[in-house]
């Protein structure tokens, strides 16, 4: 039977009628002969909510800490009790429920007294989220005569022991899914597990960072050699900009790996940037798709991607960013001194996103993070050096750039009302990307927007909507 790993993101189950929602989307998998392996998101906002209480726990307001602890319990109780009606079975979910925030409250007291929030304690705390999701979804399902069972993901997907954003162990995570997910399925269960949580081989819980619910999907998929991979959310796939951002954004039917790679590496948030590797290594096609809207074809991300008469696909933005500059007159052009300047980001785990030179100086681009000063001191050793926070990254991306002459000026032409600061093309040159002020970037890329996606080729994106939008 041919397996597919469907996973839900947070707002495909943020309340009792989403979860219903991506019940009757799984139903319809299994009703088509399929064999899906469910992945779940925590409910939309709780990651961040428990990251809250674990913040002011440990600043030492306890009181705060517990107050969204209730807030959350209060949510998870009130959507199981609404999707699980067989008594016996609401009042197990309950009492799981109450136990898990029951354990959460002691680890807040406890940090609350010891005012030290480790990596560790924080992948802890917001692992709560999924694995109480994961639970109310797998009851909802089978309450809905979906022959679900619940599997605990730190069971499953093994990491090392980098808390908060752990690398997944390939050989580990196959031999799990050999052991814990395949003979489920082999019987035609429904295996439900949280995205994003994950243990070291110690057992000691650990995450895979931010948006990691992607990630665990494809590692899933990956590891029981899925025929696809299904990343449903609330939007009707990869879009050619932010739709938040951009009300005309159109969708992409097709996209390539590696330009759906460079958008999620660059910030277009609907896909987690680590996804597409287990996937690309097994050649497993990748759909993203709309939960309230499960009817839209959405987009498949596959090896190679047609040819297409746009020269881009989409426009991403990585926000929150910072410039460093390390000035150095004389040193520039000496041999190993870039070394050095990277050796220093390499110290403190920094990646850099892009870099620019001049004769004089090397400028960076970096997440704008707590290590900055230390980084700044450190480059303080070998050269001058400024940094300035606010910036934003827009990146184009798409296979049809290569070779074409004249696009970079229509690039800047549509922005020339914009201060742009560094400008670079990735070797891999189906990306160009530039960095300006942050307050800038829903503006540039709206204008992009506009001189590239005037006439879409529809053989690639969805122009069947916008005319259907225009018409009414
Ligand atoms: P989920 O909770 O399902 O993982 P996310 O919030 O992580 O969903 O990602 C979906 C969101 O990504 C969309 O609501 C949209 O605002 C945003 N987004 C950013 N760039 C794009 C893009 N190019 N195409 C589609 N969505 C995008
Ligand atoms: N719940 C996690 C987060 O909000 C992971 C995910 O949703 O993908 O980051
Ligand atoms: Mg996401």
């Amino acid at each position: 039977m041919s397996l597919v790993v469907m996973k839900f993101g947070g707002t495909s189950v943020e309340d009792p009628a989403a979860i219903g929602r991506t019940a009757a989307i799984v139903a319809g998998r299994v009703a088509l002969g399929k064999q899906p392996v469910v992945v779940v998101s925590a409910m939309a906002k709780v990651t961040d909510q428990l990251l809250r209480a674990a913040a002011a726990a440990s600043t030492g307001d306890r009181t705060a800490a517990l107050e969204i602890s209730s807030r959350l319990r209060a949510r998870h109780r009130e959507t199981a009790s609404e999707l699980v009606r067989n008594p016996a079975d609401c009042a197990a979910l309950i009492d799981f429920i109450d136990q898990r925030f029951d354990s959460l409250d002691e680890v807040l007291r406890g940090l609350a007294a010891i005012l030290e929030l480790t990596p560790r304690i924080s992948d802890l705390i917001a692992s709560f989220g999924e694995r109480t999701s994961s639970r109310i979804v797998a009851a909802a399902f089978r309450e809905r005569s979906i022959d679900a069972v619940h599997v605990d993901a730190r069971e499953v997907i093994i990491t090392d022991s980098q808390f908060q954003k752990a690398v997944p162990q390939d050989a580990l995570i196959e031999a799990r899914a050999a052991e814990k997910l395949r003979p489920l399925t082999l019987q035609g269960q429904v295996p439900v597990m949280g995205g994003f949580i994950a243990s070291n081989e110690a057992g000691i819980t650990t995450t895979l960072g931010r948006g990691g619910s992607d990630f665990t999907g494809a590692l899933v998929g990956g590891a029981l050699s899925a025929e696809a991979i299904e990343i449903w959310t609330d939007v009707d796939g990869i879009m050619t900009a932010d739709p938040r951002v951009c009300s005309d954004a159109l969708r992409v039917k097709l996209i390539s790996f590696e330009e759906a790679a460079e958008l999620a590496y660059f910030g277009a948030k609907v896909l987690h940037p680590a996804t597409i590797l287990p996937a690309v290594k097994k050649n497993i096609p990748v759909l993203v798709l709309n939960s309230r809207n499960a009817g839209c074809e959405g987009t498949r991300i596959t090896s190679l991607a047609p040819h297409c008469s746009s020269p881009f696909k989409s426009i991403a933005v990585k926000k929150k960013l910072s410039i460093i500059d390390v000035v150095a007159s004389r040193m520039l052009m000496t041999h190993g001194y870039l070394r050095e300047v990277f050796a220093i980001f390499d110290k403190h785990k920094c990646p850099v996103d892009m870099v620019s030179t001049s004769e004089v100086s090397v400028s960076l681009s970096v997440d704008s993070n707590e290590k900055l000063s230390a980084i700044a001191a450190d480059l303080g050793q070998l050269a001058d050096v400024k940094y300035e926070g606010k910036k934003a990254l827009i990146c184009l991306v798409g296979e049809d750039i290569r070779g074409q002459n004249g696009i970079a000026a229509q690039v800047f032409t549509a922005v020339r009302h914009i201060n742009v600061r560094m400008i670079s093309q990735g070797a891999s040159e189906i990306n160009m990307s530039f960095m300006i002020d942050e307050d800038d970037a829903d503006e540039a890329v709206r204008s992009l927007h506009a001189a590239f996606f005037k006439e879409p080729d529809p053989a690639v994106f969805d122009v069947e909507a916008r005319k259907a939008a225009s018409s009414c």
